[in-house]
């Protein structure tokens, strides 16, 4: 019954592009006899049946061309056509009567061909619409599926619309459609544990949330005791106005190049340990050397081993600078925190990097002392080496001004230079891993891009802030705050405490 419903329903066959001929001849046929039937047999009088056949067959026409397209309303105008012609010819129609029938039939016939072929092609627009439709919404599918990353797409709500089987390969659990990411919480595989996925967490419920995109979050899951890691991005959608209809989520498995990045940095770490040592032992007996020599040596051996001493010394820091590094992304640097006074501090490393700066004049200045609570020798690394770029990066007897300043209840330390700028757009890579400024016009001066970068990671793991400001051939000022501990610190009787913490 229900397949008889759907069969005769026009709805349920919008879209299918099915025209059929022969049931609508056979409708309008049978619907004919019924009303030679009605008017013969039970009305017995063949006159009766003007209004019905006329409402009946306009109304059959109307159907089909719903149901069957521009065939199916045109099909049943040529049987309502003949139908009329048929009762003019078995009631036996003459003279003025023939004519004002045929007229009739005439005229309905041309209005019934206009209604059957109007709705017939709205028919088989909207049928050509839906179709192009499902096909875009299949080809959107196919590429999902296919796409060598996982995929998941949300409505505005995070309630799953679509999600690819990569992506539940990936996650080891079934993502059922309707199941809201961040809150809802998937049932994993025991196998799978997932050490950070919790839902809250998702960067697509985030990203929905803040109405931004979120990229590139790791999440690392274990499976089958082995770590896996993920790398995932989210976006919010947006119509024409403005307005979250869905969300979109791409993940991938980045464990084969977490693995490289894991074996290059233990391989960063053993062989910077390594250097380490006979670096250490070569400076030393390089000093010994010199010792000895400085009374034999004729000035240019000299300037020679003074050159030798010098890369030492600069291996020695490369050296220094990379286990730095792999200390702070294993999370071994550790910091021995203590009270002291920043301005004191920045006073003892100018004095000492005065001998380096031959070809610049450093200048220090003071407004207001300022104590700090934190790793002095850590610090005074950050400063050395905002003072070392400003030397490289200068001109030979030009000036660069050390400042610290108590703002705020910051400590803030400033090395302005006056040599060769950096551009706005760099400002905030330079702080990144292995990050230099390269221009193809530009002198290229030494260095592995780590300075600025394990600066940033001493400060802020302080709790400090470090920023630059400058302009592209105008000299750059970079600073570095750190949070005061207390102004009253700095009187004389909370020194001795200092003293005593030393
Ligand atoms: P590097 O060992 O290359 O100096 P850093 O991390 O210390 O590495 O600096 C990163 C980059 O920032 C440098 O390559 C340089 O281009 C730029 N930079 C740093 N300090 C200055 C400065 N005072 N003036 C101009 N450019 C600078």
């Amino acid at each position: 019954m229900k397949q008889l419903i759907d069969y005769l329903n026009p709805l349920k066959l919008l879209g299918k592009r099915k025209y059929s001929f022969a049931f609508p001849l056979f409708c309008a046929l049978i619907f004919a006899v019924i009303l030679e039937i009605y008017a013969y047999l039970i009305a017995n009088d063949p006159n009766s049946i003007g209004i019905a056949a006329i409402s009946v067959f306009i109304a059959l026409i109307i159907y089909f061309a719903f149901r069957d397209g521009i065939v199916g309303g045109f099909v049943v105008t040529l049987v309502t056509v003949g139908y009329y012609f048929y009762i003019m010819y078995t009631r036996r129609f003459q003279g003025d009567q023939l004519i004002a029938g045929i007229e009739t039939t005439l005229v309905l016939g041309g209005i019934y061909l206009l209604v059957a072929f109007t709705i017939g092609w709205l028919k088989q627009t909207i049928d050509g619409l839906i179709e192009s439709e499902a096909n875009e919404k299949r080809r959107l599918q196919t590429i999902i599926q296919q796409l060598p990353v996982g995929i998941i797409i949300t409505d505005n709500q995070g309630r799953v619309t679509q999600v690819n089987h990569l992506l539940e390969k990936m996650i080891g659990a079934k993502i059922p459609i309707g199941y809201t990411i961040g809150t809802d919480t998937l049932i994993v595989p025991s196998k799978y544990q997932q050490k950070v996925a919790v839902p809250a967490d998702s960067p697509l419920a985030y990203s929905l949330r803040i109405g931004k995109p979120v990229v590139s979050k790791e999440f690392e899951l274990r499976k089958d005791g082995k770590n896996m890691y993920l790398n995932v991005s989210a976006a919010p959608i947006h119509n024409k106005k403005g307005t979250i209809i869905a969300a979109a989520s791409i993940i991938s498995d980045i464990t084969l190049q977490k693995e490289m990045e894991l074996r290059k940095d233990d391989f960063i770490h053993m062989a910077s340990h390594e250097l380490k040592s006979p670096i250490t032992s070569l400076n030393l007996y390089m000093d010994l050397l010199v010792r000895r020599l400085s009374k034999v040596v004729d000035a240019k051996s000299q300037k020679t081993l003074d050159s030798i001493r010098y890369q030492i010394q600069r291996l020695q820091e490369l050296v220094s600078d990379l286990l730095d590094v792999s200390r702070l992304q294993s999370g071994k640097l550790s910091f021995h925190r203590e009270y002291f006074r920043l301005d004191h501090m920045v006073e003892e490393t100018v004095e000492e990097l005065r001998e380096l700066a031959k070809d610049q004049h450093l200048h220090y200045r003071n407004n207001k002392g300022a104590l700090v609570y934190a790793d002095k020798f850590r610090i005074s690394q950050v400063l050395t080496n905002l003072i070392t770029n400003a030397i490289k990066y200068s001109p030979s007897n030009t000036s660069i001004e050390i400042t610290v300043e108590n703002k705020g209840g910051w400590g803030t330390v400033s090395v302005k230079d006056h040599g060769i700028g950096i551009a706005q757009k760099q400002h905030k890579k330079i702080f990144d891993r292995l990050y230099q400024v390269t221009e193809s016009n530009e002198k290229t001066f030494p260095g592995l891009g780590l300075g600025l970068y394990i600066s940033k990671e001493i400060v802020t793991r302080h709790k400090g802030k470090i920023w630059v400001e400058s302009e592209k051939g105008r000299g750059s000022t970079f600073y570095f705050s750190l949070p005061i501990r207390s102004n009253k610190s700095l009187e004389p009787q909370k020194q001795s405490l200092l003293t005593k913490k030393k």
